[in-house]
């Protein structure tokens, strides 16, 4: 297993998250009215709201109050795609209103706040990404699906961690090598899952890279009946601490089917909202980040993720601002890496 020789920038992207300013706390008032207004507005506009599982609670009410959607990205795409609203509204961070533009060429997708990044996607440029792939043109590329609409136009497959393990063991045992981007932890545990070939991308989530296994270690010995649930993002001492390895919606699952009656959960705390909404009896501990006591803007929770408004919503559906678009010639290429895995995933 090899890394690529292209430098990112990690200070850089660090720098930008700290820089971001979430979305304000509303008075009980003003959050009420916003409500109201918004689902008015989307019924008006002929709009449906689909949320990510690391949005505010108050997004992720709204969209399943609305007749939307929560979930992860590829699934958000996929509701939009089957739902018979013209406008798309998608909660979350740029990569996924660009991945439900890739699937829904015909409908109008709108975003709270399209400057939303992601460490992974800002990690992996489509220029020396693509130079990296021209060097080994014997392997097949993979990527994750938190990358740009043109890292996806560039890949042959695009995955997400719900099915990033299975993808790649098919493709393994088809005797095929391959480039895996962006995210090394992710890619690594892949590896060590499937035994594969791979050249794996070195970017990383900034909120998963903070989760740190001695503080996990630490809180199992004062909660010994614990679980704990770690996504494939996060760094390998972390992946090692875990009872379960999974995607949002494998660790959502995983706290019903489970009888334990505590949870350490190393991923976005957002999903709380979904796990208390699924064993409302059972209780959640978010892992330690950055050792203990320590504060940083992405401990825990997405800082782009936390863009979200309700403000900036009811003015994107109000004004029609935020409108996501994808160059034509790369949607198409995006859309045949994408729709690979959807087909993998039916077959
Ligand atoms: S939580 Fe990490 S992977 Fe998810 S959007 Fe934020 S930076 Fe990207």
């Amino acid at each position: 297993m090899t890394a690529h020789a292209y430098s990112i920038n990690d200070q850089a992207i660090r720098s930008l998250a700290n820089s971001v300013v979430a979305a304000p706390i509303l008075t009980a008032t003003k959050r009420a009215s916003l409500i109201a207004e918004i689902k008015q507005l989307m019924q008006d506009k002929d709009a449906v709201l689909v949320a990510h599982y690391y949005t505010s609670s108050d997004m992720q009410m709204l969209a399943e109050e609305s007749g939307g959607y929560v979930s992860d990205s590829l699934d958000m795409a996929r509701f939009g795609n089957e739902h018979s609203a013209s406008t798309i509204i998608v909660a979350g961070v740029k990569f996924m209103g660009e991945t439900a533009k890739i699937l829904n060429p015909e409908k109008t997708v709108l975003m709270p706040n399209p400057d939303a990044e992601c460490s992974l996607d800002l990690s992996c440029p489509i220029d020396a990404f693509s130079d990296f792939c021209d060097q080994h043109p014997d392997r097949t590329v993979v990527v994750y699906a938190n990358t740009s609409a043109q890292v996806k136009a560039r890949a042959d497959w695009v995955v997400t961690s719900s099915i990033a393990v299975n993808v790649i063991k098919h493709l393994h045992q088809r005797g095929e090598k391959i480039i895996w981007g962006p995210d090394r932890y992710l890619g690594d545990y892949i590896q060590k899952q499937t035994n594969a070939d791979m050249l794996l991308w070195q970017g990383s989530c900034i909120v998963h890279d903070e989760f740190k296994a001695e503080g996990i270690s630490r809180l199992r010995q004062k909660y010994p009946d614990a679980a704990v649930l770690v996504h494939p993002e996060s760094p390998r001492e972390v992946i090692q601490q875990a009872d379960v390895v999974g995607s949002t919606t494998a660790l959502i699952n995983a706290v019903s089917k489970m009888d334990n009656k505590t949870f350490i959960v190393a991923t976005d705390n957002g999903i709380f909202y979904k796990m208390r909404q699924m064993a409302s009896d059972k209780h959640f501990i978010e892992a330690p980040t950055n050792g203990i006591g320590a504060t940083c803007n992405s401990c825990a929770h997405c800082p782009w993720m936390a863009m979200n408004g309700l403000e900036a919503l009811a003015q994107t559906i109000k004004t029609g601002c935020n409108e996501i678009t994808v160059d034509e010639n790369v949607r198409v290429k995006a859309l045949r890496s994408v729709q690979r895995m959807i087909n993998f995933s039916k077959s």
